[in-house]
């Protein structure tokens, strides 16, 4: 594959920052980088050391959202930039203009046109990895750390791939059949187990994310997927003895109020997201095919405004793909409309207690969507200012997804700059 030309005829870094003056460099850099990728010079695989960093395992959500180069392994999870921003990233073939990863004068550099952009470092690896639950289950394949959260992957299935009903951006299921690596289901026991082990590590952890792909089976769809996170979240509860809540997000289907309700009376779980991944009903349809037939657009952005009874102001937010409204070919025609329109709906949901927040939408090579390319820095810099502005017009906290617990979503690292 060669870059695109019109990639290559983008602005510098530099430059398209220049147009941002008010913006922190280091979360448009982190942009870039997500946007971009990286490739890790032969210099730089030498001096990783995987005894100190915590490189990439097995964990089947991250492991499969992150194969732009479908190759490479054993490179850190993330980069950490040196005011404390997180980059979530994965290796990228040169051919597509990559940021390098390289190591010089002692210390590992982000480079891009031979030039030093950047001093890195990476997340370094918490205690509990490496060891084994009762049951011989390693521990990190099945929770797997961001600087303050334990990431829970209970499956590696979505079950709207069974009709060829995926997300059009999403990789989850190819990569599991092409990689044969279907794991099996986490038990309530190894997850108690392995969330006490990494809470013993001091100051580490302060809460503790779960997300799979969506399972429709059940007497109401996805009562299945409800009853298995509610068997998983009591089991996780008991690290917590005494206390009705912990710090935990989990990231589900869109249920109903009823089991929304289920949900909150049954376990500990603090907070609620689900995700609309883009934020525009035609293209929903369009890009997210399974989940406008389960569920729908407006009824899966009614279940998100109900849930803030539930849950509570601050506590229930919604995930987009940033930049795939821009898909072709029916995807908005420029980015300035996509902003507009995208920030306009963006509107509707946080108005009413429902905070937004994206992700850099990365075209893998084994999803719908593999030939295209995401949106420029400009783009995504107007974006993550845009959500800020509309999250402080309505004062709405959204400290359960912030850049400490999360630091994925470049809008909600703005929150610690203003
Ligand atoms: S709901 Fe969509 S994005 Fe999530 S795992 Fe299923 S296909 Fe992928």
């Amino acid at each position: 594959m060669t870059t695109s030309p019109s990639r290559r005829q983008e602005p510098p870094f530099e430059a398209a920052l220049a147009q941002h003056p008010a913006f922190p460099r280091f979360i448009a850099l982190k942009i870039d980088v997500q946007r971009r990728g990286v490739h890790y010079t032969p210099e730089a695989l030498r001096h990783i050391d995987g005894s100190v960093y915590q490189l990439i395992g097995d964990n089947v959500f991250f492991a499969a959202l992150g194969a732009r180069d479908q190759t490479t392994r054993q490179v850190p999870e993330a980069l950490i930039l040196r005011d404390g921003t997180t980059v979530l990233t994965d290796p990228t073939p040169l051919e597509q203009n990559p940021y390098l990863v390289d190591y010089r004068d002692g210390h590992f550099a982000l480079v891009d046109g031979g030039r030093e952009v950047e001093e890195v470092d990476f997340w370094e690896k918490p205690d509990y990895y490496g060891q084994l639950t009762s049951q011989g289950t390693p521990m990190d394949s099945i929770v797997f750390a961001r600087p303050q959260r334990l990431n829970i992957t209970p499956t590696a299935y979505c079950h709207f791939w069974k009709d060829d009903q995926g997300c059009k951006y999403c990789d989850l299921v190819p990569h599991i059949q092409k990689d044969g690596v279907i794991k099996k289901k986490l038990s309530p026991k190894d997850a108690y187990e392995s969330v006490r082990e990494a809470l013993k590590q001091k100051g580490r952890f302060t809460t503790i994310c779960m997300t799979m792909g969506s399972d429709v089976k059940g007497k109401i769809p996805f009562d299945a997927e409800l009853d298995y996170y509610i068997d998983i979240l009591q089991a996780i509860g008991e690290n917590f003895p005494g206390r009705k809540k912990f710090p935990c997000q989990i990231i589900t289907t869109a249920f109903d109020a009823g089991q929304l309700q289920r949900l909150y009376d049954q376990t500990g779980v603090s907070s609620w997201t689900s995700d609309l991944e883009v934020l525009n009903e035609e293209l929903f349809k369009w890009i997210c095919p399974g989940k406008e037939k389960w569920v729908g657009y407006r009824e899966w952005k009614k279940r998100l405004v109900d849930a803030v009874d539930i849950f509570g102001r601050g506590q229930v937010n919604s995930g987009i793909v940033g930049g795939v409204e821009l898909a072709r070919p029916h995807g908005f025609a420029t980015e300035e409309e996509a902003l507009k329109r995208t920030l306009a709906e963006a509107e509707t949901l946080i108005s009413q207690g429902v905070a937004v927040v994206y992700i850099v939408w990365v075209p893998r090579p084994l999803s719908y969507f593999k030939d295209q390319q995401n949106a420029s820095l400009d783009y995504y810099i107007r974006l993550a200012a845009g959500l800020r502005d509309l999250t402080d017009k309505y004062q709405l906290p959204i400290d359960f997804d912030d850049y400490r617990r999360c630091g994925n979503h470049p809008n909600t690292d703005l929150l610690r700059a203003a």
